[in-house]
């Protein structure tokens, strides 16, 4: 069985700068780390691989320091990594990063099956599992909290949609974001660390892609822009209202409602 897991390096503390003009994050030199979300996803794969055997790559989309996090995952047993990079990928927003990691994914091999993480810290948007599988005409599941089963060319899968669990078996190859907290994702080994003095790297940018028109990838291929960062308008100004609890109820209601937050 044949496995590629979506890794993405994140921001690894909360003071991160953004770029005023772009409203981009300004991700070089910043200290990072694995999205935490996508350890679940790592280790599950691994599980799978113990379990039916064949092969678990990690493919990420990002700067050259993102090389950090495929390490991680080759160390924590992956066999493969696969590192997404170029100057014109910056700036991508969800649909940008989905397809430009379609496009990488077409490059790096076929797989079977493809983990992504539920989510990310910093994005946060949950979109980038569901549309790179659009991307890649495969069948996908989101919020996956078990693959109970992989019968030759089908998985028996459990997805958690708040708290509403349904069995769903599809076709491989397809994709799956996996959910948080569904396993202990182990450590990297120190042994394989210091064994393996070259991990297994390949870089890949747009050249390398079927489709190389720069209009599809980053800024230029991104339909959301931002076009204004800000923090949120502090308002400290208050009204204090005396009286019985029925009429102080009535009252807040009253400004509520016009303030249109009831109807
Ligand atoms: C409206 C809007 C506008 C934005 N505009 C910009 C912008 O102008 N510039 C900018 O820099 N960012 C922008 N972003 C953020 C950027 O789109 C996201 O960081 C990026 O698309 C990844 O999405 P996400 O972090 O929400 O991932 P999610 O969808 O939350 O991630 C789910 C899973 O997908 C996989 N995954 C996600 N990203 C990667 C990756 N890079 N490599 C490998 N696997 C990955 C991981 O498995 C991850 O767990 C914008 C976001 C929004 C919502």
């Amino acid at each position: 069985m044949k496995i590629l897991v979506c890794i993405k390096q994140v921001p690894g503390t909360t003071s991160v700068e953004i770029d005023p003009e772009t409203g981009v994050l300004k991700r070089d030199g910043v200290e990072s780390k694995m999205n935490p979300f996508d350890l679940y996803a790592v280790e599950q794969a691994l599980i799978l691989q113990e379990k039916y055997g064949g092969n678990v790559d990690v493919i990420t989309m990002g700067p050259a320091q993102a090389k950090a996090v495929l390490e991680e995952a080759i160390y924590m047993g992956a066999d493969r990594g696969i590192l997404i990079s170029d100057r014109k990928f910056a700036g991508a927003d969800v649909v940008a990063t989905s397809y430009t990691l379609s496009q990488g994914i077409k490059k790096a091999g076929q797989y079977d099956l493809i983990l992504c993480g539920k989510q990310t810290t910093d994005g946060d948007t949950a979109q980038v599992g569901p549309e790179t599988a659009e991307f890649l005409d495969m069948e996908h599941v989101t919020n996956v909290k078990e693959i109970s089963a992989v019968e030759g060319y089908e998985v028996l899968v459990t997805e958690n949609q708040e708290n509403c669990f349904r069995k769903i078996r599809l076709k491989t190859p397809c994709l799956l974001t996996i959910e948080k907290d569904v396993n202990s994702p182990r450590l990297p080994s120190y042994k394989r660390k210091t064994e393996m003095k070259n991990p297994d790297i390949v870089e890949l940018s747009l050249s390398d892609f079927e489709d190389v028109n720069e209009e599809n990838y980053g800024l230029l291929g991104s339909p959301t822009q931002v076009e204004r960062i800000f923090p949120p308008e502090k308002n400290e100004s208050r009204q204090l209202f005396e009286g019985p609890g029925r009429e102080l109820g009535d009252r807040i209601f009253e400004i509520l409602k016009l303030k249109k937050f009831v109807v």
